[in-house]
């Protein structure tokens, strides 16, 4: 079977990981967890990354440090794995769902579109007119390594005191090359910034997640709540409710060992991307879709996309006719409106999503995929 994605542990992976058990560091302290940190920070050119379990729980302290509380609202797109919703829910807050742009991200124009016409000012906060309750953050999902487009929405933000938490889990090596943030990566752009480490991410740590900021305060009361919020550590003092979501050494090792290779992952990235849409590239009935052209792409995941006129369930066949051949391939999420726990949630003007994921397929991308592979899956795809 060719698989979707899987993790590419060539470098000093054994090593640091031994190193680890050999000295007795295994758990959330040690040289690892700092270094992987100070690496992060370094690499994203944020002022600090604070490590945590996953990237899921790395959103939810995240929002909880951009001020969402219990009954407040977030703005979030539709199309997104579930994590970040989920990370607004354990918040006590509600999603309000924004539709997808052709990158599959959060529609720029319609948030401005929403804040502008369905949105008030009030004493210092944004309410929506529709609810009457409080609108506190905004969450972008650079899904597959696509940069949101942020220029204007981080002013309008700005102004209407809504706090932008970035969901960078899949985007790490993804960097603006034009506007506002020209250089600037992704996830270092908002209030604070989430990656991911998952196994199936551009790099992984088994498990993990990080949270970006240039903010010192903010990034001091993160190291505190995802440690049990410790006053006193000896006294066992807490004045208030903390979180064991610290990363281990033995995970932080892996990621560094991982971060390490990097560079060498987002070259062999662009080559599959490459290998593919250049095959796509005059085909009638299939397209690779670009990347936004504003940004240096990770091209984490790569997306098959049908044209229009193709009927609704030939993803589901092709997905099928694929796995016989021994090619796995997943369908893009369902939407997030639609999910059972979220179903009473407002969404807006979702338009474009539904579309767009009736016609698209993720194809396997993995860093270790061979030339004759990636042949393979598109005669299959073809055939
Ligand atoms: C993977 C992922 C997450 C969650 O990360 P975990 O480390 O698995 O908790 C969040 N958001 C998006 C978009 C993701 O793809």
């Amino acid at each position: 079977m060719i698989p979707l994605s899987v993790p590419y542990l060539n470098g000093n992976e054994w090593k640091y990981i031994k190193e680890c058990l050999d000295t007795n560091w295994v758990s959330s302290a040690g040289r690892y967890v700092d270094l992987f940190e100070q690496k992060i920070a370094e690499y994203t050119g944020a002022k600090y990354a604070v490590a945590c379990v996953n990237g899921t729980a790395a959103l939810q302290v995240s929002l909880q440090l951009a001020g969402v509380q219990q009954g407040d609202e977030v703005i979030a797109p539709t199309l997104t794995f579930i994590a970040p919703i989920n990370a607004i829910a354990y918040n006590g807050a509600s999603p309000v769902f924004m539709d997808a742009d052709d990158f599959y991200n959060i529609d720029p124009v319609k948030i401005i579109r929403f804040i502008e016409n369905e949105t008030k000012f009030k004493d210092g906060f944004s309410y929506n007119k529709s609810s009457g309750n409080r609108i506190s953050a905004f969450v972008p999902v650079h899904v597959w390594g696509n940069a949101c487009w942020l220029d204007k929405l981080v002013n309008i933000c700005a102004e209407r005191n809504i706090a932008i938490v970035e969901d960078a889990s899949e985007s790490l090596g993804t960097r603006y090359t034009r506007g506002n943030f020209k250089d600037k990566h992704t996830g270092t752009i908002g209030k604070l910034g989430c990656i991911s480490f998952n196994g199936n991410k551009i790099i992984t740590a088994g498990g993990g997640g990080m949270i970006l900021t240039d903010d010192d305060e903010l990034a001091q009361k993160a190291r505190y709540l995802t440690t049990q919020a410790k006053d006193d550590p000896i006294k066992y003092l807490h004045h208030e409710i903390g979180y064991n979501f610290r990363l281990t050494n033995v995970q932080a090792a892996l990621g560094v060992a991982q971060l390490e290779q990097l560079p060498s992952i987002l070259e062999k990235k662009k080559n599959i991307y490459n290998a593919y849409s250049n095959f796509f590239k005059s085909n009638l009935e299939f397209s690779i879709p670009k990347p936004p052209d504003y940004a240096k792409n990770n091209h984490w995941l790569n997306i098959l996309k049908l044209n229009e006129y193709k009927f609704d369930e030939y993803i589901e066949s092709l997905m099928i006719k694929l796995e016989k051949d021994q090619i796995q391939t997943r369908p893009v999420w369902k939407l997030n409106h639609l999910q059972k726990p979220f179903q009473s949630c407002q969404s807006y003007s979702i338009e474009n999503a539904p579309s767009l994921i009736d016609h698209s397929l993720c194809l396997p991308s993995s860093t270790t995929i061979s030339k004759q592979n990636i042949k393979y899956i598109i005669e299959s795809i073809i055939g």
